[in-house]
């Protein structure tokens, strides 16, 4: 039996859900629209109606840090279109924990494509108080890019994001920190080829790689199981180039990681990463709370449309800060998703297509 909330060693009561987890993560999105098309998320362009605005996001995001929240990751759909971004950024300083083991926000981070990432951005975004930055990026050749980010000039978007790695650094986001890192999908027969240059690209500019397995998230990517190349397979091609020696994946992390083994540890660039939700799930210690950008509160990344949780009501004006906690709380002590672990079930059921919400409006 799972009690309902437990005490950190900060003394805070955070609630558990129905299997033990803790509340650790608010992903909050921006927007659900984009700049790029990437057929394996495909957003739909459209944002939705009743967007919350900017003290409506601060409450969330008090309301998530109350409640044991320590890192809040800003996503979208592509967050950098979000003019308020370096202003919410400001606003959530003051909740930062002044203490290493004390309540509050310990990192706040951003998940983008970087083609918006001019020099004077990254900075704007480092005065604001941003502490980490992940682009994303699926392939090192023109044709590669085009063919993953759904856009008809794949040279452009490979020059702008490879620029905005150069413009991030420059801003202080220092990739040996773990600061600055990459983000690729990767898809059996798609862009497996990219494998390795991509790899090569990130040691380049020592950075560290995140290898993500291409997820069953929303309905209109066409995910079939024989389209995911195992995290496995990719650390396999990757370290018959350059030996890997494993590093394991962090208590509530999603990432595995692995050390190359021709790479000083301290050295940026020195790690890769692989993310297989699919594989190998990670459900048992999942902590994200994921916020959309017109204020639903989902907790799983694979939740049906329409299932969240939409907290609006608690987000009026006149609303006390008490009813939006205690939303959040019945929502947590509720929560016993663990559909990654599920998949191979859900798939060989009656209903072999189950809907899931779209990834850049759940926010990835
Ligand atoms: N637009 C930003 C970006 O692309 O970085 C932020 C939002 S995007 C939804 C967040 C992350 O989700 C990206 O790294 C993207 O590659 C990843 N992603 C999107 N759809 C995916 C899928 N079907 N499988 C695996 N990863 C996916
Ligand atoms: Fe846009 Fe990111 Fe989705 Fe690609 S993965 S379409 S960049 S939201």
């Amino acid at each position: 039996m799972v009690s309902a909330s437990t005490q950190s060693a900060a003394g805070r009561w955070t609630p558990l859900d129905r299997r033990g987890r803790p509340l650790g993560v608010l992903r909050l999105s921006l927007t659900a629209r984009c700049n790029l098309a990437c057929p394996y998320c495909l957003p739909d362009g459209v944002e939705p109606p009743g967007l919350l605005t900017l003290p409506q996001r601060l409450r969330v995001i008090e309301a998530a840090v109350a409640l044991g929240a320590r890192n809040l990751r800003l996503t979208g759909g592509e967050p950098l279109l979000h003019g308020g971004l370096e202003e919410l950024i400001a606003a959530v300083q003051p909740l930062r924990a002044t203490r290493p083991d004390g309540p509050g926000l310990r990192e706040i981070a951003l998940t983008s494509n970087g083609v918006l990432l001019s020099a004077e951005r990254a900075r704007a975004l480092r005065s604001a108080g941003l502490d980490r930055i992940t682009l994303s990026l699926d392939g090192t050749t023109a044709a590669s890019v085009a063919r993953m980010a759904g856009v008809g000039n794949g040279a452009v978007v490979l020059t702008k994001v490879l620029a905005a790695i150069e413009h991030a650094r420059n801003a202080g986001f220092d990739p040996a920190q773990g600061a600055l890192k990459l983000n690729a999908v990767i898809q059996r027969d798609v862009n497996d080829d990219q494998l390795l240059s991509l790899a090569a690209l990130a040691r380049e500019r020592g950075l560290e790689l995140r290898l993500i397995e291409f997820m069953d998230v929303g309905n209109s990517n066409g995910w079939q199981p024989e389209a995911v190349l195992s995290a496995a397979a990719m650390v396999e091609r990757i370290g018959a180039r350059w030996p890997l020696e494993p590093q394991g994946r962090a208590a509530h992390g999603t990432a595995s990681r692995w050390r190359y083994r021709d790479r000083d540890p301290a050295s940026g660039g020195a790690h890769l990463s692989v993310v297989a939700s699919v594989s190998s799930p990670f459900c048992g210690d999942c902590n994200r709370l994921r916020v959309t950008a017109d204020g639903i509160a989902y907790t799983c990344l694979f939740a049906a449309p329409g299932s969240g949780l939409d907290l609006r009501p608690w987000l009026q004006p006149d609303s006390a800060a008490a009813g939006l906690s205690e939303a959040l709380t019945g929502l947590w002590n509720r929560r016993a998703d663990r559909w990654s672990e599920e998949r191979q079930e859900a798939w060989s059921t009656a209903d072999p297509t189950p809907r899931h919400a779209e990834m850049a409006y759940l926010g990835g």
